[in-house]
């Protein structure tokens, strides 16, 4: 038969050191790395912005980018890359050089219309073979330039003749 004993049982040192550890102020371990911390931060001011930023969802740029996480840029040289971050954010010579000369703002030969950037990928009719055919049907924006680029835009680009207008 056995019975378990404690061994500091009776020893007034040792029952202190019990009372002593069973205190909040000497268990509770308050140490957080400071990487954790500085992560925990950024997290949080993470999700701040990202409220931030689904409040404003009548900003053009929010199609492209509903995440505020950063885009990649999947361009393969410094033009391709420069034609792409200017479709994103919409503005292009083709489509604002009217600002630096004080012109009236371009409209579409065949529309009518206002010229921009969605127009020109994803409406105009003057380009839905190309954009057929290099595209499929029913492209989006954020198909086209949000987080992944689709494959095919520079050569769309290149096929309705606006590469370098970008
Ligand atoms: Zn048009």
């Amino acid at each position: 038969m056995f019975c378990w004993i404690p061994g500091h049982s009776g020893i007034i040192g040792n029952e202190m050191a019990d009372k002593a550890a069973r205190r909040p102020a000497t268990v509770v371990d308050n140490f957080v790395p400071l990487c954790d911390a500085l992560q925990a931060v950024k997290n949080q001011l993470t999700k701040k912005w990202q409220r931030t930023w689904e409040e404003q969802n009548q900003n053009k740029l929010h199609e492209i980018q509903p995440m505020v996480k950063p885009l990649k840029n999947y361009a393969l040289n410094r033009k391709h890359s420069i034609v792409l971050n200017r479709l994103r954010i919409g503005h292009t010579r083709l489509t604002h050089k009217f600002l630096l000369f004080s012109e009236p703002p371009p409209t579409c030969t065949r529309c009518q219309c206002l010229l921009y950037v969605k127009h020109i990928l994803v409406h105009c009719p003057s380009f839905d073979i190309p954009r057929r055919k290099h595209f499929g049907r029913n492209i989006c924006l954020k198909d086209l330039l949000g987080a992944t680029p689709h494959p095919n835009l520079l050569h769309f680009l290149h096929d309705i003749g606006i590469y370098e207008h970008i």
